[in-house]
């Protein structure tokens, strides 16, 4: 298991049509791929259920979603209201 004393809280991209996660750090696009539930064997000791990692070649964070998540999942909604 590895420690990390340091992460970032992803951000939610505005005016996307799709949900999307942005590094905390970089802005960059976490990708979809790299964001999953921190959960099992893999766990990282974070206090945060989905994770997301960065794959920015100079950065490389380790990002918290849950926040970001939970406004990705309003945002759908409304785009479906909307809609
Ligand atoms: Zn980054």
């Amino acid at each position: 298991m590895s420690e990390y004393h340091d992460f970032y809280v992803a951000r939610l991209a505005e005016h996307s049509t799709v949900p999307t996660l942005l590094c905390g750090h970089c802005r960059s696009i976490l990708s979809p791929k790299r964001i999953f539930a921190n959960d099992g064997e893999n766990r990282y000791s974070l206090p945060c259920d989905i994770i997301g990692l960065c794959s920015a070649d100079d950065c490389g964070a380790v990002n918290c979603c849950d926040e970001a998540m939970k406004g990705a999942e309003q945002q759908h909604y409304e785009n479906r209201v909307a809609v």
